[in-house]
């Protein structure tokens, strides 16, 4: 019908729409280099891609929870307890098998040879144990404060901070910066690394929240149809902004590409240890997210993967250029519903928990990285130290809020809980915010999968829901 016919040009058109945007932010990028903008420079032209940022964050706190609120209400007790089994033991394999990847490939590459009189040492190091790391995790599923959960701060972005030392224009000479100045001072920009903090929601509280929450009010029978039919109101009213937002994600991405890539250090000068590292990790996630998932996709479910990562194409680009997935989780939403045609009951229910504590790609590269930076520092661990690793990695990955760079921090834990120096964590924050776009891609995938995947097992209770309620079956 015409419908359709225009249904899968608009898709498409998103595609197309999205790939150009890469594709012209890649060519961008290089073409600006040349001209070193100062970091100022570089803000004012990221601005447009700063602006999707934060028009998608913006949607993520109303999203999860209405989601989350009205994915559990329509579910009954024994239905939404076996989905949540499912996506349990999915999130649970194949974070394993992310954790195993990385700490396989980092022992066969081995590329931190042992070279530790380079690098500056820590003296004491402060042992976190596993236990106080899982304590917390469960700490924060239990906010006191619902209200404080969401405004929450993260420690987040080891990254660049300017610096602005005003000299009186009389004491120094003049250089070129003058020509910038608004004061007749020299304004000299230094870039440090600092670690910073964002305002971000404790996802994981507002999960365990809603879903109980929702659960309370779909039990309610006629007194809770009012909650009911608000939250589901509120969740379709943010999937239409979201909709009006993916017309703009296209510009977005191509500036947060094209001024990621002007203000990125010049990659020739990176040390060949931190080359093999970066390799290392690359090559740990494609097998994770092109190998290991979609082979997992396939054998339960029997459909093909490549159409349904097609589906998924403007997600995963979105997470490549915001790196944070639960800013790419509304387009997430989008593209499984509309392009894979996953059921609502499934999404509204497995998105929103996938995105908080389902990080593939965060796992794999945690476990990875500390291995390194033992390798660095010349210290052989044990079988019981890399199951520590494991463990923490897991910990870490299930605790890092969807935010840019948040895994380079809790990655601290990892390496407390073997004695290893954290200071050594600045020894990959130049690659960083590259892998973060991967990982996070990686981290966007495998919730999606998941989501395909507790859709196809789940497709008989759903059926028989719909069989109840004399709806037509959506999904297949
Ligand atoms: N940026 C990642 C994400 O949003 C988390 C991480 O830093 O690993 O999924």
């Amino acid at each position: 019908t015409r419908d359709d016919v225009k249904g899968f040009l608009t898709r498409n058109a998103f595609v197309i729409l999205t790939i150009a945007a890469v594709t012209i932010g890649i060519i961008l990028g290089f073409g600006l280099r040349p001209y070193k903008m100062s970091y100022r420079e570089v803000v004012y032209f990221s601005f447009p891609g700063e602006l999707l940022m934060r028009m998608l964050q913006m949607l993520v706190l109303p999203l999860l929870v209405s989601s989350l609120i009205t994915g559990m209400a329509a579910l009954d007790g024994r239905a939404s307890g076996k989905m949540g089994a499912r996506a349990v033991v999915y999130y649970m394999t194949t974070t394993a098998i992310a954790v195993f990847i990385g700490i396989v490939m980092v022992l066969i590459i081995h590329p931190g040879k042992g070279s530790r009189d380079e690098f500056t040492k820590q003296e004491k190091i402060e042992q976190v144990s596993p236990a106080d790391a899982f304590l917390d995790l469960i700490r924060n599923m239990f906010p006191p404060n619902i209200v404080q959960a969401c405004t929450q701060q993260f420690k987040t972005q080891y990254g660049k901070r300017v610096v602005h030392m005003k000299i009186a224009v009389s004491s120094v000479n003049v250089t070129e910066d003058a020509n910038n100045s608004l004061f007749h001072e020299v304004t000299r920009e230094e870039v440090i690394p600092v670690l910073g903090t964002v305002n971000s929601i404790n996802a994981l509280g507002l999960v365990v929240f809603s879903m109980c929450f929702g659960l309370i009010i779909g039990n309610m029978k006629e007194q809770g149809q009012p909650l009911r039919d608000f939250f589901d109101c509120l969740n379709e009213a943010i999937m239409r902004l979201v909709a009006i937002i993916m017309w703009y994600a296209p510009v977005g991405i191509m500036f947060l590409i094209a001024g990621k890539i002007v203000e990125m250090d010049d990659i020739t000068q990176m040390g060949s240890q931190l080359g093999m590292y970066t390799i290392t990790v690359i090559v740990g996630l494609l097998i994770h997210a092109i190998v290991v998932l979609p082979t997992l996709y396939f054998l339960v479910t029997r459909k093909n993967p490549v159409v349904f990562i097609g589906g998924l194409l403007q997600a995963l680009i979105t997470a490549l250029g915001t790196s944070s997935s639960s800013a790419t989780l509304p387009i997430t939403f989008k593209c499984l519903e509309e392009n894979n045609k996953i059921d609502k009951r499934v999404t509204r229910f497995v998105l929103p928990v996938g995105a908080t504590i389902n990080m593939d790609g965060t796992a794999l590269y945690e476990a990875l990285a500390a291995i390194f930076i033992a390798q660095v520092n010349n210290m052989t661990l044990n079988f019981g130290q890399i199951l520590t690793i494991s463990i923490t990695a897991t910990a870490a990955s299930i605790g890092a809020a969807g935010i840019p760079q948040a895994g380079l921090v809790t990655m601290v834990i990892v390496l407390t809980s073997v004695g290893l120096p954290t200071d050594d964590i600045t020894l990959i924050i130049a690659v960083d915010w590259f892998l973060d776009r991967l990982r996070t891609t990686t981290n966007v995938l495998g919730d999606s999968i998941g989501a395909g995947i507790v859709a196809h097992l789940s497709r008989h209770e759903l059926q028989g829901a719909d069989a109840e309620m004399g709806n037509s079956v959506v999904e297949e």
